[in-house]
């Protein structure tokens, strides 16, 4: 941005300065809201957010080994006044804070993971860890719920309960730190009326938020597969059964599952993403392994996938007569945001950084979330929030969590304390 600006918006980035821009336009229209959060009101902290955000960036942790996140979290809540709980399903962390008389209370959920990836993007601050980097933003979730924890705990703007949920592993895809969290007693240690979680989305702009009303992202299941034929010489296929054969047909008659038994008013996706067969050229080997990912947006579609491949790969196997393993594995569930908290949240979003901001529709998400597992539990909702337009994708070795989104999602979270516990 330009240098020559000299008035104090002229510190903040494009996006930002166009958020402020839009904000005080709405406010001056709509005067009773100046009593709830503002971007404005967390423009203080951007420097001592930034700063825990790539100290948090620089020491990744993986799922369940999140000790020193943790402990920098339960530390910096316990100094803003928070009672904090460590400790619950693994090396989670809930802070609350009670202000008022209100009998209403709030959950927000913030996950600390990092992934098992070697950091390339080059940055003063990438990991110091090899093979272990927060390519999926989780850094930024968890300063972003930092940056909110503050915020209430100075102004205490709301009447009622808050509890903050950090949450480990969410990155491993079954077992995750959702479900140690609930099988620990969370909602019953730590009652929750609604649950409100997010998670950045590189390629929209900084600052944007995408909501979504019911399914929003995908049931994400893995099947094993292992074709076991007979093994024998390459010159004398008439006195084995070979299991590559087998394998081959199936990776094209699983793609008629979505072809030809989902409805075409919903979607799925079925993938294959490893095949492994065979030693040499003059060997029909005796087994062949098939690794698949299944994507689906219903419990129907779901579990009709499932007895589809079921049925498919045994039949396939004994028309060749051959034999399979089924190792179906369910991973997290579809994620269902709740109508009203979702409408609720999409008009704290678009009171903060006006309409084009707050997006009302947004498309299904393939990619999986274990927040899902609350979302079963308690109504809510979890919102995608625009990392900016040029960015790397999650889980690429050059992604960055984009910090311009620190004092707006702190302001998010502030904003829809205020308003769901409003006195
Ligand atoms: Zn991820
Ligand atoms: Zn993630």
């Amino acid at each position: 941005m330009s240098a020559t600006k000299s008035n104090a918006m002229s510190e903040h980035a494009p996006e930002i300065e166009s958020i402020l821009k839009t904000v005080s336009v709405s406010l001056a229209k709509d005067a009773p809201t100046r009593s709830f959060c503002t971007v404005h009101d967390t423009l203080d902290s951007r420097e001592e957010l930034q700063d825990i955000r790539r100290n948090i960036h620089q020491h990744p942790e993986l799922a369940f080994n999140e000790v020193r996140t943790a402990e920098l979290v339960a530390s910096k809540l316990e100094g803003w006044g928070y009672t904090v709980t460590r400790g619950v399903g693994g090396t989670g962390v809930v802070a609350t804070l009670r202000s008022g008389s209100g009998k209403r209370s709030i959950g927000i959920r913030a996950d600390m993971d990092a992934l098992p990836i070697h950091e390339r993007s080059g940055l003063p601050y990438a990991s110091v860890h090899e093979g272990k980097m927060h390519a999926c933003g989780h850094d930024g979730h968890t300063t972003v719920l930092l940056g909110a924890a503050r915020q209430l705990a100075r102004t205490r703007h709301f009447n009622g309960t808050v509890h903050l949920i950090f949450q480990p592993a969410e990155e491993i895809g079954a077992g995750g730190g959702a479900e140690r969290m609930l099988s620990d007693g969370l909602f019953e240690r730590f009652p929750c009326d609604a649950i409100f979680g997010l998670h950045n989305h590189p390629g929209v702009e900084a600052g944007t938020f995408m909501f979504r009303s019911g399914p929003f992202m995908a049931a994400c299941d893995t099947v094993n597969i292992t074709i076991r034929g007979k093994g024998g010489h390459a010159a004398r296929p008439h006195q084995s059964i070979d299991p590559i054969l087998v394998a081959g047909s199936l990776v094209m008659a699983l793609q008629s599952i979505v072809a030809r038994n989902v409805d075409p008013n919903e979607t799925a996706v079925v993938t294959i993403g490893t095949l492994h067969a065979g030693h040499a050229p003059n060997v029909i080997p005796d087994s062949a392994r098939m690794e698949v990912s299944v994507r689906s947006f219903s419990a129907e579609v779901r579990a009709s996938m499932e007895s589809r491949i079921r049925q498919l790969v045994t039949s396939h196997a004994e028309g060749y007569g051959a034999t399979a393993d089924i190792d179906y594995v369910r991973g997290y569930p579809v994620l269902v945001n709740s109508e009203a908290e979702t409408e609720f949240a999409r008009q704290v979003a678009e009171e903060l950084v006006g309409p084009e901001r707050a997006i009302g529709n947004f498309h299904r998400i393939a990619g999986s979330e274990d927040f899902a597992y609350f979302l079963q539990q308690r109504p809510g909702c979890f919102v995608r929030m625009g990392n900016g337009a040029n960015q790397p994708l999650l889980h690429n070795a050059g992604y960055d969590f984009n910090d311009d989104n620190l004092t707006v999602g702190a302001a998010y979270w502030t904003r829809l304390v205020e308003r769901y516990l409003a006195e």
